[in-house]
């Protein structure tokens, strides 16, 4: 069999230098080689892997048969982003995973596994370039309806495309500047450009949908304020936005981050253009990232380009108390990583931040080894006693994970949450606690994938449809 067909990739000594873009996108000849490795099996199992499933195997027949805007439909019947989803999902755990070319019980996809994701994104690049629309069936009887969105990230904005393009008048509420949710202000351009995630909101605004920016639900209006409002039913998409910290001594020194405050100074401030936006980032000669997925990737990699615009010799380290397997990032940004010079410290955690005059300059760590699987399914880690040590910095940065933002939540007492303080749904209908309220993302279960809110938000949509009927 011929082998995988990659994309050509900036060259890691170049990218260092600036936010562009690092993979490039598939050529044609590249896409249609790339299809044609596809088997096109009796019984294709990829879609099962597709958390929205999308029918795989017709959209890789239409490459090869250089259908692209069928193709390009064929995605968007299920996936409302193919630009966005082809750059960030972790198709190595998904569809490659389930691609026959996966050899069983692998952890991840195989190398020779099918590439179904920049096949996606290159259809989806295509859809762009062509404005190609998608057929809109707008219903009368929908067409006064009103519903409210909270929350414009991609479960957000994907159920305010799904209700606006049957004809419903839908509000999105956002309590950023920005539209986007963590695809704006988290995920750096490097992997995912700005004016891709521009040109899917502006297609969202086309269907009709309004998006109101400066507004957080909870505190500029309630959920009964929606109502008086108007609105027949609400989508809450608020995501896991709150930052968790590891509660060890120095973690309050300056220069100690969280990883969602870096990024979004970064990403949604500009802080990389100071002086010419207002928003500094204090970057140090040497900086620790603690974290394995892919927030950590991302604050590394965006945290080594700042030392590397600031003049500074590269010097990133990624602390994780587990191996690289465990590691939940995406295989591309751990290589990608790599690449670029950020080094792993595995089998290692903080124990304490410790600096002079309030600020960072060292951080104490302790080894660790695997003991049992844990809830999450992983072995759990456990500190070696006497192994500490320390790693000079100058810069730490905390990716260690995320929750849910209880703004809205703490105002409105008859939404029912779990022990996580995330919102609890009717699985079938993703309706919340209060009938004609709904939720889906990561305010739903936790952190999650864009696909994965994708796909809860479209269930929503679907039963917020037949709720509007009634
Ligand atoms: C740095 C980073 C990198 C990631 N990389 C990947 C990746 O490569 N691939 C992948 O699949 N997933 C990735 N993820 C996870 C993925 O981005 C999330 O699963 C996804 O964005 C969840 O979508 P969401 O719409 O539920 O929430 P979000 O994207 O978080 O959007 C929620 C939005 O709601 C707004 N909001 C919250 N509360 C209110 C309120 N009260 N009123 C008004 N607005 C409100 C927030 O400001 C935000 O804009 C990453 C996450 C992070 C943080």
């Amino acid at each position: 069999m011929k082998e995988t067909i990659h994309p050509q990739e900036i060259a890691p000594q170049q990218r260092i230098k600036d936010f562009n873009e690092v993979v490039g996108l598939y050529t044609e000849e590249e896409a249609l080689a790339e299809a044609a490795r596809c088997l096109q099996c009796k019984n294709p199992t990829c879609s099962e892997g597709c958390p929205v499933g999308i029918d795989i195997k017709k959209f890789i027949f239409q490459i090869t048969r250089k259908e692209y805007a069928q193709a390009y439909l064929t995605i968007r019947q299920k996936n409302n982003f193919p630009s966005i989803c082809g750059r960030v999902c972790p198709a190595e755990y998904q569809c490659r995973r389930a691609c026959v070319l996966t050899k069983k019980g692998e952890p991840f996809a195989s190398k020779n596994a099918i590439n179904i994701h920049f096949l996606e994104r290159f259809l989806g690049d295509y859809g762009i370039k062509n404005t190609i629309d998608v057929p809109i069936r707008q219903q009368e009887h929908l067409k006064r309806c009103k519903v409210a969105v909270v929350g414009s990230g991609p479960a957000g904005l994907c159920c305010a495309g799904e209700l606006a393009r049957q004809g419903v008048q839908v509000t999105v509420f956002e309590s950023l500047h920005r539209a986007g949710g963590v695809l704006c202000y988290g995920i750096p351009p490097f992997r995912l450009p700005v004016d891709i995630l521009d040109v899917e909101i502006e297609y969202i605004k086309k269907l009709g949908v309004e998006i109101i920016t400066d507004s957080i639900i909870g505190q500029i209006k309630t959920i009964p304020d929606l109502w008086d409002e108007g609105y027949s039913a609400i989508f809450l998409g608020l995501g896991a936005g709150v930052p968790t910290f590891l509660g060890i001594p120095g973690e309050n020194l300056c220069n100690v981050y969280s990883a969602n405050e870096f990024l979004t100074r970064v990403n949604l401030m500009n802080a990389y253009k100071f002086p010419h936006y207002a928003t500094p980032v204090n970057i140090g000669k040497q900086m620790v990232v603690i974290g394995g997925g892919n927030t950590a990737m991302d604050a590394a990699r965006v945290a080594l380009r700042l030392q590397s615009i600031a003049g500074y010799a590269p010097s990133v380290k990624i602390l994780y108390r587990r191996t690289e397997i465990e590691m939940p990032a995406r295989r591309l940004e751990i290589h990608h990583a790599r690449e670029e010079g950020i080094q792993f410290e595995f089998l290692t955690q903080p124990v304490a931040f410790k600096g002079s005059q309030g600020y960072i300059e060292k951080a104490i760590c302790q080894r660790c080894e695997l003991g049992v699987p844990d809830s999450s399914g992983r072995r759990r880690p456990l500190a070696i006693a006497g192994s500490e040590f320390e790693i000079p910095c100058e810069g730490a940065i905390l990716a260690v994970g995320l929750k849910a933002n209880q703004v809205l939540l703490r105002v409105t007492p008859e939404l029912s949450t779990d022990t996580h303080g995330d919102i609890t749904v009717d699985p079938d209908s993703m309706q919340t606690s209060i009938p004609g309220v709904y939720a889906g993302g990561d305010i739903v279960g936790g952190e999650g994938t864009v696909i994965e809110a994708m796909g809860m938000a479209k269930k929503a949509a679907r039963a917020i449809l037949e709720y509007l009927k009634k």
